[in-house]
């Protein structure tokens, strides 16, 4: 993103809460300008809060990543915000705790592929017209799609879709190389939010600075890549 010229243009999805929310105070705070995203608007009190206090620099819309038409109609409205993105930060995504192997449940394996590897693709591929040539696109992936990391049966759904999610990364980083877009899949560390839960060891603020960092490092060479918060290549 160093590359890019200040105010910056970004798009953050899932921003109500979580690393999201904490990725829009962050970007907010170095003076970029962020369109949030979020399933019910109406209800994400902390973003806007925080859109009151950010006027004309933080837009909230809505967004639900695993119902394409959302998408359709996300980009049917960005051109009344904003006239380019430079960053976008694929975020939102969903974990189905509990499953056991005998009953994990084609309903949550169907919403976790839709949320977390079928939204960032079809997504991207919505709002690729709005990419700026040299814009980069940041996939919250997860080590728990690493397959060669694997070590029991966890988190199976979970595990499936982001592993499905870290293909479409590498099929982007293909599909928008040509016009200088930089995607990359990313692995925030096991982070205090909903998600993460009891026993989680970084905290959003740290998390998020260290993942914009990696961001803002990235070039082109770096596209298709899946890189830790820490800055460390981690096998596929
Ligand atoms: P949280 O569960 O705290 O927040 C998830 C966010 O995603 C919420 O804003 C939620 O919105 C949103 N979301 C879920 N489904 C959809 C949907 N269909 N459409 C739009 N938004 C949706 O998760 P984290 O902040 O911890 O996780 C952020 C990202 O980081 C995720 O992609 C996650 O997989 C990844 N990650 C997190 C780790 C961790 O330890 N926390 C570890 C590895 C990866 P709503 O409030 O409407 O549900």
């Amino acid at each position: 993103m160093s590359d890019a010229p200040l105010p910056r243009r970004c798009l953050v999805t899932g921003a109500n809460r979580g690393l999201g929310l904490e990725f829009v105070r962050q970007l907010l705070a170095r003076g970029d300008r962020v369109i949030a995203t979020s399933r019910h608007p109406g209800r994400a009190h902390a973003l806007n809060q925080l859109a009151g206090q950010n006027p004309g620099r933080l837009h909230v819309l809505p967004l639900d990543v695993a119902e394409p038409k959302t998408h359709a109609e996300l980009a049917r409205e960005l051109p009344l915000v904003t006239d380019g993105i430079d960053l976008l930060i694929n975020n939102a995504g969903v974990l189905h705790s509990g499953e056991r192997f005998g009953h994990v449940a084609a309903t949550q394996l169907d919403d976790s592929l839709r949320t977390n590897a079928a939204g960032p693709f079809l997504l991207t591929q919505a709002l690729a017209p709005h990419l700026a040539d040299a814009a980069k696109v940041a996939n919250l992936s997860s080590m728990l799609g690493s397959i060669s990391s694997v070590d029991g049966f966890h988190t199976p759904t979970y595990a499936i879709s982001k592993a499905a999610q870290n293909m479409a990364t590498v099929l982007l980083a293909q599909a928008l190389h040509e016009r200088g877009i930089t995607v990359i899949a990313l692995h925030p560390g096991w982070v205090q939010t909903d998600m993460g839960g009891k026993g989680a060891q970084v905290t959003p603020a740290d998390s998020a600075r260290g993942l914009l960092g990696v961001i803002d490092s990235a070039t082109l060479a770096d596209s298709g890549r899946f890189i830790d918060w820490q800055g460390n290549a981690l096998p596929w």
